[in-house]
């Protein structure tokens, strides 16, 4: 970002119904009766979508190169800030791109590999996931992926507040959602990209103070932020993200949380592949936390789905990853992983190509929502969620 720069489920149609109805009633009471209400949400209205809830997480300019085939040898060198390059190998290096990528990423790669997992962008298996904005940089890709479609206005990082609307603000605008949406963000510009003001969406960004969740929990967690030492002025440690993210969990259940994680492409500017590579490893592991928050909360446990994304790809070389733009060939590639119920694709994708722009209206159509709704240039959703009864 520092860039210049559904189930639908196996419903008795109503012509079979009272054939079955009248076999079963005697000996299969509870059943009929449940195939009787199952019907009646049918013609009702619409069948509820198999996930209540949603967590979009992005990993800031994590290049599919490291997701597909983990660690790159070529940039382990002490050329790219890596001061111990044997020991880095040691850690992240294997002759496979199999076993590269598991050693790295390994909850997303065990999850995309589950049956209620699916990966996107893999061009060696001729997946691509296009940013479409042509800029290749951090607000016009959070615009584009948030908000369904590119817009030519938004041309900069400055902090301006977004004319668009995200799918965040969209859902918090419905009254099944007022107030369970969140966002937790690393860098300080998502207040303006999300437009707290207009949206009325809590955006916890930037090195502002956490301040929900258990109370002895945060005052540790503002204290190490009130004292580390910081990288950067205007993107905090993930672990801090992270962590706001899990106690809002906790505390607020909330059924849309977007969080933003940003290191990854802080040190690849800094031009440290060493801690590129670790801070994706760290930000798998905070994956894995939210996972694993979620499925403790009866309200979330075994209808919360993850999608997990990047605002832009990076070049590629000696160099060129440490940025990305225009005239960095592969920043205009991106990757998309989503696991958890309501998907109807599944395993490694092959021979598709999908928008950025997707993304938006897939967050909505996985809660039973159509984003497209809103305006004639959002894309539709990825072709992944199960469709709903209506
Ligand atoms: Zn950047």
């Amino acid at each position: 970002m520092l860039s210049i720069h559904r189930t639908i489920p196996q419903l008795l149609s109503p012509i079979t119904l009272p054939i079955k109805f009248s076999c079963m009633l005697s000996c299969m009471l509870p059943f009929a009766t449940l195939c009787v209400q199952l019907w009646l949400s049918t013609v009702g209205g619409c069948a509820e979508p198999a996930v209540t809830n949603v967590v979009l997480i992005t990993l800031d300019g994590l290049r599919g190169e490291e997701v597909f085939s983990g660690a790159d040898q070529r940039l382990m060198v002490k050329e790219n800030g890596v001061s111990q390059p044997d020991a880095l190998k040691a850690k992240y290096w294997r002759e496979s791109a199999e076993e590269r990528r598991e050693i790295l990423l390994p909850f997303l790669w065990q999850q995309c590999q589950s049956n209620q997992g699916w990966l996107a962008g893999d061009v060696q298996q001729n997946s691509v996931v296009q940013v479409t904005n042509g800029l290749y940089f951090s607000y016009p890709g959070y615009n584009e992926l948030l908000c369904g479609s590119p817009d030519p206005r938004v041309r900069s990082n400055d902090k301006k507040y977004n004319q668009n609307v995200t799918v965040l603000e969209w859902l918090n605008d419905k009254p099944e959602f007022k107030g369970h949406v969140a966002a937790y963000c690393s860098w300080d510009v998502f207040p303006f990209i999300i437009n707290d003001q207009r949206s009325g969406i809590p955006v916890n960004a930037g090195w502002q103070r956490l301040t929900v969740g258990d109370a002895n929990r945060l005052s540790a967690l503002n204290l190490v932020s009130d004292q580390l030492f910081r990288e950067w002025d205007g993107v905090r440690y993930d672990v801090l993200t992270a962590s706001g993210a899990i106690e809002e969990l906790k505390a607020n259940h909330p059924r849309v949380l977007f969080v933003s994680l940003g290191e990854t492409d802080d040190w690849a500017h800094a031009g440290r592949y060493d801690r590129y590579l670790l801070t994706s490893q760290q930000n798998d592991h905070f994956i894995r936390l939210l996972w694993e928050t979620c499925q403790s909360l009866p309200s979330h446990q075994g209808k919360t789905t993850f999608i997990v994304t990047s605002d832009h790809g990076r070049g590629d070389g000696r160099e060129g990853w440490k940025s990305h733009g225009v005239s960095l060939p592969g920043s205009e590639r991106i990757w998309v992983a989503a696991f958890g119920p309501g998907l109807q694709a599944t395993g490694i994708d092959r021979d598709h190509t999908f928008q950025q722009a997707q993304i938006a209206a897939t967050v909505a159509a996985l809660l039973g929502h159509d984003f497209t709704q809103s305006s004639p240039s959002v894309q539709p959703p990825l072709p992944i969620v199960k469709e709903v009864a209506r």
